[in-house]
């Protein structure tokens, strides 16, 4: 039995690796008015009443925790290390001059290698410390569960292409961002979620890491959350014409969406 507090997700960014609008692009979505085509790269926040993690740091970390004005963040997930994900690691020093000590981040002994190589400054190469370094404790993971503060963490390995990547589970609540593919164990520990935040790009052409619509649509359909949100958008989704298109359980994220769950006190992994 695994008790889960009650939690409250925000999707802090639900752009794909650019941003939506993109830059120099005049396309419908990229001129749209409508704030919900205004995306930025992908990321969400987890919080119960004790508890705060964040999911990534993108390129727009700064503005989303500036937004979301979060003033304690205890730890940090890493999905992956494309630079979608990882380039605002160096914000984190802010955490680290409020809250006095390493933030602690959690993360794939490849990912880590590679977030490394991104920032060999932080991590014994700098030559001169004018501004600090980012400073971290790190916690290589693999697919067991584990703890941070009070939230239960279930990482769900997944392909993005050919990399290996995490999706989460906290409770009933789900995120699969970068995949194009979700094996048969993965598919079990879904089993139950109530609500999925899943990858989909763009309905055509196919891509080579990322779910397109129909496919992400066909695995929504396999997991049967209680509602898909989708993130990870390019700009050829309109929210509100591509909305249109979709079945009432599956529906687009957006960036300030909240979410809030229930305790539980087991789950179905
Ligand atoms: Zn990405
Ligand atoms: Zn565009
Ligand atoms: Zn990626």
């Amino acid at each position: 039995m695994v008790h889960t507090p009650a939690l409250t997700v925000t999707l802090l960014g639900t752009g794909t690796s650019t941003g939506v609008p993109t830059i120099a692009c005049s396309c419908a979505t990229c001129t749209s008015t409508d704030i919900r085509d205004k995306r930025l790269r992908p990321s969400i926040m987890v919080q119960s009443s004790t508890t705060t993690i964040v999911v990534d740091t993108t390129p727009d970390f700064r503005q989303q925790m500036l937004m979301t004005n979060t003033t304690k963040l205890d730890a940090v997930l890493y999905t992956h290390h494309h630079i979608d994900h990882i380039a605002g690691f160096d914000d984190i020093r802010c955490y680290n001059f409020k809250q006095e000590k390493a933030m602690p981040i959690y993360l794939m002994q490849e990912t880590f290698d590679n977030l490394k190589r991104s920032f060999l400054y932080a991590f014994g190469y700098a030559t001169q410390i004018g501004g600090g370094i980012p400073q971290v404790e790190v916690h290589i993971i693999d697919e067991q569960t584990f703890m941070i503060g009070d939230i239960p963490v279930q990482p769900i390995p997944m392909l993005h292409g050919n990399l290996a990547v995490l999706g989460f589970r906290f409770g009933n609540i789900a995120y699969c961002t970068d995949t194009n593919y979700i094996g048969e164990h993965s598919l079990r520990l879904l089993s139950g979620v109530e609500i999925l935040i899943l990858d989909a790009l763009r309905y055509a052409p196919q891509h080579s890491t990322h779910y397109t619509v129909p496919e992400a649509i066909a695995v929504a359909e396999q997991i049967q959350p209680q509602i898909t949100y989708f993130t990870h958008i390019a700009h050829n989704l309109k929210h509100s014409d591509t909305e249109a298109q979709l079945p009432s359980h599956i529906r687009l994220a957006y960036d300030g969406l909240t979410l809030h769950l229930p305790s539980i006190s087991a789950q179905a992994s």
